[in-house]
């Protein structure tokens, strides 16, 4: 839950998911939607599956309990090199080592590690076993502990605090004046800008969500229907639903970023134009008193429920006000 994300926005979520899901067999036993649900607001649902799937194969293939060994333990969906070196030195005191961001600028000074000169998949490599040659000794689990947290207190990215670091006469970078030399920078991907149109359409007080189809800019489980632009979005609601609407002037815009993107949003109330409720599977509407138990997208969650950054709530609709 915490990739690419606050502790403070992630706390609510996590208690009421521990409440819903007690046990590993509880989650392994619910189905794909109860769980993406209980994910919804927190966005990224790749992880939620993988979760899921995890609590299933450990209930099938072990018991329902975690292994101990850590190539076991990276066979488990949603588990990688970092996390299983997590679970092995914190949950069963095993001399694993961990990589993680605050890991790797500590790693990357005190042994003055020259991504530039080895280049990104070496420099990976050579912090791995810097950090496995470290984790020895009675307690690894709190070893690596320490070092992620030096790295979050003391060798901050910006302006680390030299001067109280238990580590700095080791500290190669620091010997050598050439402390912001380390770590080679991460090459940023720029996010790419997308104007997207979405249809707000409200029928008998409930809101239209769909499955986004491949070509939808929206990446959620349900969604407000979304298309490159008004008359794209027209079209996509007749073409996939057999929904023929009249779709309003924008009432509100948002900004959202998702990872690699960042979509510029406008929000079109839309009226049926027929009777027709739509022929699709792929569709559904929802009370806004209920949207809390559907895993909706963050993008969909700020279009429905209004947002700070955006200007507004879905104006006619009624829609978000109530529930912002
Ligand atoms: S001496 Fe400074 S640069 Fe070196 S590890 Fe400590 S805080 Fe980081």
């Amino acid at each position: 839950m915490l990739q690419q994300t606050r502790v403070a926005a992630v706390l609510p979520y996590y208690e009421r998911f521990l409440a819903r899901f007690p046990s590993i067999a509880t989650l392994a036993a619910a189905e794909e939607e109860q769980v993406l649900a209980a994910w919804s607001g927190l966005g990224y649902y790749r992880r939620a599956r993988a979760l899921h799937a995890g609590a299933r194969s450990l209930v099938e293939r072990h018991a329902g309990r975690l292994p101990r060994d850590p190539a076991l333990l990276r066979e488990i969906p949603g588990i990688g090199r970092y996390t299983a070196g997590a679970i092995a030195s914190v949950a069963f005191g095993l001399p694993e080592p961990i990589v993680d961001g605050n890991v790797r600028r500590v790693l990357a000074r005190l042994f003055a590690v020259d991504g530039l000169r080895l280049g990104r998949a070496a420099e990976q490599r050579r912090l791995w076993e810097l950090a496995g040659q470290l984790v020895r000794g009675p307690r690894p689990g709190d070893f690596n502990q320490a070092l992620m947290e030096l790295g979050a207190t003391v060798c901050r990215s910006v302006g680390p605090a030299c001067d109280i670091c238990p580590v700095a006469d080791a500290c190669a970078a620091r010997s050598r004046r050439a402390i912001e030399r380390y770590p080679t920078p991460a090459a940023r991907a720029v996010p790419v800008e997308r104007q997207v149109a979405v249809a707000v359409v409200v029928r008998r007080g409930r809101v239209l969500l769909e499955r986004p189809g491949a070509a939808s800019p929206l990446r959620g489980t349900w969604d407000v229907p979304a298309a490159g632009g008004a008359d794209l979005l027209r079209s996509e609601l007749r073409n996939r639903h057999g929904l023929s609407v009249e779709l309003g002037e924008p009432v509100a815009r948002y900004t959202h970023g998702i990872l690699d993107q960042v979509l510029r949003i406008q929000v079109h109330p839309c009226r049926l134009l027929d009777r027709t409720v739509g022929r699709s599977g792929d569709l559904r509407w929802v009370a806004p008193a209920s949207l809390g138990e559907v895993a909706v997208s963050g993008a969909t969650r700020k279009v429905l429920h209004g947002s700070s950054s955006g200007s507004g709530s879905c104006g006619s609709t009624g829609i978000g006000r109530k529930n912002a």
